[in-house]
């Protein structure tokens, strides 16, 4: 059976098996001789069918809670973020619409870096992310077609990037808003994460800044 993400949750519409594995059963449909899902949950397979677990509990995500997703796309003034699900306190908390960061115009790849790091303190979404970032954000509204989202906050910024050049991992450098290819030696500069390559930790963070909400 297939798994689409971390949580090992399916979406209705997702294929999860063939049809031959097993008989469709609770919350699964076959065509064309495979089964979908036909609603959230994980899937299951016992007894030579296949069915969908949904009994725990799939919410949307909040304002101000901190979300991870990937950068999909850059249309100049708004950057488009694919957010990632999130198991967390035996609820998994589903994105079932994009994120979005406003790009300030200014805040474009002006100026030297460490003239850009002064002028751009206490400044939102400065300086730069690309598509393909992995980025860690805070939800400023949930309100309408879109999460509005924030990286303002030390934690928040950019987790993981890869080099535009040659696709190797980025690593940070001496200077907070460069990231460096050790491949190419290709510097790039974006709004780094003071969590950086630690998914561990921003996961650990999310966490606990929902228990801190929920409080
Ligand atoms: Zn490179």
């Amino acid at each position: 059976m297939e798994e689409n993400n971390q949580a090992g949750l399916v979406f209705p519409g997702d294929r999860i098996a063939m049809e031959e594995e097993g008989l469709p059963y609770s919350n699964t449909y076959a065509e064309n001789g495979e089964i979908y899902a036909a609603a959230i949950g994980k899937p299951k397979a016992f007894d030579g069918k296949i069915g969908i677990d949904s009994k725990h509990e799939v919410v949307g995500f909040e304002r101000g809670m901190y979300v991870v997703g990937e950068i999909t796309d850059d249309v100049k003034s708004v950057m488009f973020v694919k957010i990632d699900q999130l198991e967390m306190n035996g609820k998994v908390y589903v994105a079932l619409k994009s994120g979005k960061i406003i790009i300030k115009a200014d805040s474009r790849g002006r100026g030297p870096p460490h003239m850009r790091d002064r002028r751009d303190h206490g400044m939102p979404e400065a300086p730069q992310y690309k598509v393909g970032d992995i980025v860690l954000a805070t939800i400023l509204s949930a309100e309408g077609d879109t999460y509005l989202l924030g990286l303002r906050d030390r934690e928040c910024g950019v987790i993981h990037a890869k080099c535009e050049f040659c696709n190797t991992p980025l690593v940070p450098g001496d200077n907070p808003g460069v990231l460096y290819c050790t491949n190419c030696r290709h510097a790039e500069r974006r709004k780094v994460s003071a969590m950086y390559n630690n998914l561990k930790d921003v996961i650990t963070f999310i966490t606990g800044k929902k228990e801190e909400m929920v409080q």
